[in-house]
């Protein structure tokens, strides 16, 4: 540990935080090492406050919302991680709804469902904050985070500013906010008027589909599928179904999905990573990228 990370604590001593923080307990797959301290910022000026702290410090930082579709280190992170999940402001607009990028996605949907607001329901079930659900421009079935964006609250170099959807880049599992250090405040959802209870067994519908999708330890979908063909197709024609490096295996019932089904090591499911992709180029000429974020050296 660094000597600047050793004053994290005190310099941010007004934040709720945790220290060290551990990625193996925080992120859905169950893997990786420590960061020295995690900050939990409550609004947009403790969020920008932050930043600025840690960058006039001097000390690196990455930003985590849920852990759902990230992989840390082994050897974790050496400096500072913002979690999300205090910013939970959600808030009723004329077009829609605003909520804070540390909003879960199961509690916009109540909220929405409660206020009569339709259209995100395809979002049901995915294990996302609201700015990880941006960055990541998460979908399901055809549909994406972005067809409902209007605009987006966000923090660039020291500034809070307001980005319309066009501003931010969306395309297919991809965002502005991946190639710029560009943080996700909060976002405005455009909804559509609906009654309470087509909305809660759309909600529904969409979840019973869902609860086909392998159950334990995962990233979700490891890979983008490839233009015009699935990703999970490609590895399970390559005959990888099952396949496995220590308790890093590939779902029988998904073939896109990486389970750990004990005390798998992050290196060991980027091995395994490396190993589906290299099969999967071998059999069929593609090369898979990666959807899932890396945290840390590897
Ligand atoms: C069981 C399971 C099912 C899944 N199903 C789906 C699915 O159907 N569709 C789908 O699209 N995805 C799915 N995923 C993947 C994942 O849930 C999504 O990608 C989700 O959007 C990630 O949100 P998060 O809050 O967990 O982000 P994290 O995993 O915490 O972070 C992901 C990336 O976003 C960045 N980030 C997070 N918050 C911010 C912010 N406020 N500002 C800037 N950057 C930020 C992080 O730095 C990181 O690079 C699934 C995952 C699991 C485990």
């Amino acid at each position: 540990m660094s000597r600047n990370t050793d004053c994290i604590a005190e310099w941010f001593a007004d934040l709720p935080q945790k220290r060290p923080f551990s990625f193996r307990a925080a992120t859905t797959i169950g893997a990786g090492g420590t960061a020295p301290a995690a900050l939990y910022p409550r609004s947009e000026a403790e969020f920008a406050e932050t930043v600025a702290r840690l960058e006039a410090q001097g000390i690196p930082f990455c930003v985590l919302g849920c852990g759902s579709n990230v992989l840390a280190s082994d050897k974790g992170f050496g400096g500072a991680v913002i979690k999300t999940d205090r910013m939970e402001t959600l808030r009723l607009l004329p077009q829609g709804i605003e909520a804070a990028c540390g909003v879960r996605i199961a509690r916009l949907l109540s909220f929405a469902a409660a206020n009569h607001c339709g259209g995100l329901e395809f979002l049901a079930g995915i294990p996302a904050s609201t700015g990880g659900a941006v960055f990541m421009n998460a979908g399901a079935c055809g549909k994406f985070a972005a067809e409902r964006v209007l605009s987006v609250r966000a923090l660039y170099r020291g500034s809070v500013m307001e980005m319309t959807a066009e501003e931010c880049a969306f395309s297919y599992k991809h965002s502005l906010f991946m190639d710029e250090p560009i943080y996700v405040l909060s976002a405005v959802f455009q909804t559509v008027c609906g009654d309470k209870q087509s909305i809660l067994r759309e909600i529904k519908r969409v979840l019973v589909r869902r609860s086909r999708l392998p159950r334990g330890k995962s990233m979700g979908c490891v890979f983008k599928n490839p233009s015009g063909c699935s990703a999970g197709e490609l590895i399970e024609q390559a005959g990888l179904k099952g396949a496995f490096i220590g308790d890093a295996v590939v779902a029988r019932e998904h073939a896109n999905f990486i389970l750990n089904r004990g005390g798998a090591t992050a290196s060991e499911i980027r091995s395994l990573i490396e190993h589906v992709r290299a099969r999967v180029f071998e059999n069929s000429a593609v090369t898979l990228e990666e959807e899932i974020r890396y945290i840390g050296e590897f």
